[in-house]
């Protein structure tokens, strides 16, 4: 192909039919077409979200308080004094307080999917809408240093980038102010094939499957976060903790995109 040709290509590509302009928010939008994660639909360009169509997005579970304070997820009617979490019962938090942004159902779940499973980087300006839209956690948020949860090395090479620190970058950006991502924590034991095992033995196995990265500084003044996408037993986020808390961190929580 001639160079010529190549421009007559690019020309065309720009010119296209104005039907699919209409989509139009872009280049962006012909590479990733708006598609809901959920009902696979056409989401139209003057909704709240790209990939999710108002319909489904009528559907988000966001989480309001009151909430459990270890991992975040709502407590429904009247809450009494203390109550027991079925989720973390069992869990003995290495961080203060944990924080979700929505239950992991419906298109929340269809937005974790998209990212983790089907290389959806695309989805990011949807989560980071959710994080805006959850006082509660962008309050915890808040000028402080949020340390994803790292992949092992091995399965970031696979797929390509650390969902745990996409979603990190998403709530700082929403947070603002002095809001930082530091991904301080490396993966040192592969876990993978580990989801057959019972929970007692997984929290063994993970016991020491964080550390800290080399020529990190832990600021005994400042406040961490420790990011995942999701809370699921709170075992791998309670080893993160450990990792850091070993490092000489006093001021740590947790915040999770879902919970389910
Ligand atoms: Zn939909
Ligand atoms: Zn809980």
């Amino acid at each position: 192909m001639s160079l010529d040709e190549g421009h007559a290509h690019v020309v065309t590509f720009g010119r296209m039919h104005p039907i699919l302009a209409n989509f139009g928010r872009g280049l962006g939008d012909v590479v990733f077409p708006p598609i809901c994660v959920q009902c696979r639909g056409m989401v139209s360009s003057d909704g709240e979200f790209r990939h999710v169509c108002a319909k489904c997005a009528a559907q988000f579970d966001y989480v309001r308080p009151p909430h459990c304070s270890t991992c975040g997820h709502p407590f429904y009617g009247i809450v009494e004094g203390e109550r027991m979490c079925p989720h973390c019962e069992g869990l003995s938090a290495a961080f203060r307080e944990g924080r979700t942004a929505v239950l992991l159902k419906g298109p929340g779940r269809g937005l974790v999917h998209e990212l983790k499973y089907h290389r959806g980087l695309h989805v990011l300006a949807d989560i980071e809408e959710i994080f805006r839209r959850v006082p509660h956690v962008l309050e915890l948020a808040r000028d402080a240093t949020l340390v994803p949860v790292p992949l092992h090395p091995r399965k970031q090479r696979e797929r390509g980038y650390n969902q745990s620190e996409m979603i990190a970058e998403c709530l700082a950006r929403a947070a603002g102010r002095k809001t930082i991502v530091s991904p301080l924590l490396r993966r040192v034991v592969d876990t993978v094939s580990q989801t057959h095992h019972d929970r007692r033995m997984r929290q063994s196995n993970l016991k020491n499957a964080f550390a800290l990265v080399p020529g990190a500084v832990i600021n005994a003044a400042q406040h961490y976060l420790l990011v995942d996408d999701v809370f699921t037993t709170g075992s791998t986020l309670n080893s993160c903790a450990l990792a850091l808390r070993r490092a000489g961190c006093l001021n740590l929580d947790v915040i999770t995109f879902g919970h389910g």
